[in-house]
């Protein structure tokens, strides 16, 4: 593929573009996210430089054959030394002066080498994650690997689904929604795959355990397959038997905070209003206390990512982001209700990418 038909020039050109408004001639990229994002290249080391002409990716020897089969509109160099020795070497070569670093990621001690080795002729500034904000909005190819990785991910559940049941173990259930996802073409979970049944369940992040599925119980799965490099995220709750009126209540008003705030997901809608939205119908039927998380984050290359559907967020919703909408309540002794789905903020609205029903959720 020629760099110009690739994904990845574009991105570095708005990498550029991004970076000449702070007046910023260069970028360090250490993130092995940011490295895929702007080269294809998907390790777990290596440092690229881009600049208004150039893009450089440093790779030790175990990752010189792949990147230069993967990476895209980028020269690959094979580094046998420290990565940022030779970095801070072209950076002195090119007589660098300014230069951006990935402040949320680069640690204090590889600043100082960075430092040291490139003498004082160097000015590093913090990118306060330039590409981060970049990556909130998907160009196509990222947009069809997270539909297919959705697509993997509700399809694994439908069919770990007629399983369900008092007796089997919620480890057991994992395994099988792992399995599947692999079977429907993913390259593994995202994250590690949540069961968690009963009481179990009020603990928003618990893990898989031996404990049997027991009648009465609620039931919360959380899964995410990983696609072509792109996550996608979906809880499902459903609940084994004929389900008393308190938790029908309970379910319903879950159900209505997820399916109000998915209504939102607009281009230039403000993440917090999307936030207190959902916040607002649990609030109403006095369940306010009981939600202890953030309605829902971003979803790409990482399984959290920018934007965050938080009070505290007042980015507006660009076009073509991906965000998670999940709101849940966890009643101590009782378990948790929590909905989730993978949602594109497309410029004709949301539109739900895990698509598995959430109106069928008791098992007899
Ligand atoms: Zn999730
Ligand atoms: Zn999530």
């Amino acid at each position: 593929m020629e760099p110009g038909l690739s994904p990845y020039a574009g991105r570095q050109a708005r990498l550029r573009k991004k970076l000449g408004a702070r007046d910023l001639p260069l970028q360090l990229v250490s993130n092995p996210s940011n490295i895929f994002y702007l080269t294809g290249f998907r390790g777990s080391a290596g440092m690229a430089v881009i600049s208004p002409s150039e893009a450089v990716l440093w790779v030790d020897p175990r990752y010189t054959l792949q990147a230069r089969s993967d990476a895209r509109g980028v020269e690959v160099i094979e580094e046998r030394g420290p990565i940022l020795k030779a970095v801070a070497r072209w950076l002195r070569k090119r007589n660098a002066r300014r230069v951006a670093f990935e402040d949320s990621f680069t640690t204090v001690g590889q600043l100082r080498v960075l430092q040291r080795e490139a003498r004082e002729k160097v000015r590093f500034e913090p990118a306060r994650e330039i590409i981060e904000s970049l990556r909130c909005s998907k160009d196509p190819e990222e947009i069809g690997a997270i539909r297919e990785a959705s697509r993997v991910t509700a399809a694994a559940f439908k069919t770990v689904l007629p399983q369900v049941r008092p007796g089997i173990r919620e480890s057991d259930l994992a395994a099988e929604i792992d399995y599947q996802m692999r079977l429907q073409g993913a390259e593994g979970p995202a994250f590690e795959t949540i069961v968690a049944s009963g009481a179990r369940g009020a603990l928003p992040h618990a893990r898989p355990t031996g404990k049997l599925l027991e009648k009465s119980d609620l039931v919360i799965f959380d899964l995410g397959a990983i696609l072509n490099g792109y996550a996608s995220d979906m809880t499902r709750t459903v609940y084994l038997g004929k389900p008393p009126g308190r938790i029908r209540r309970l379910y319903n008003a879950v159900l209505e905070a997820q399916q109000t705030a998915v209504e939102l997901l607009h281009e230039g809608q403000r993440c917090s209003e999307v936030d207190a939205t959902a916040r607002r119908v649990l609030e109403r039927r006095g369940l306010g206390q009981y939600f202890t998380h953030s309605t829902g984050h971003g979803v790409g290359i990482d399984i959290h990512e920018k934007p965050r559907l938080v009070r505290t967020d007042e980015t507006r919703l660009p076009v073509d982001c991906v965000v998670t909408v999940e709101p849940g309540v966890y009643l101590e002794g009782l378990g948790g209700i929590r909905l989730e789905d993978t949602v594109l903020v497309s410029a004709q609205g949301p539109e739900i990418l895990t698509s598995a029903p959430m109106n069928d959720w008791c098992i007899s």
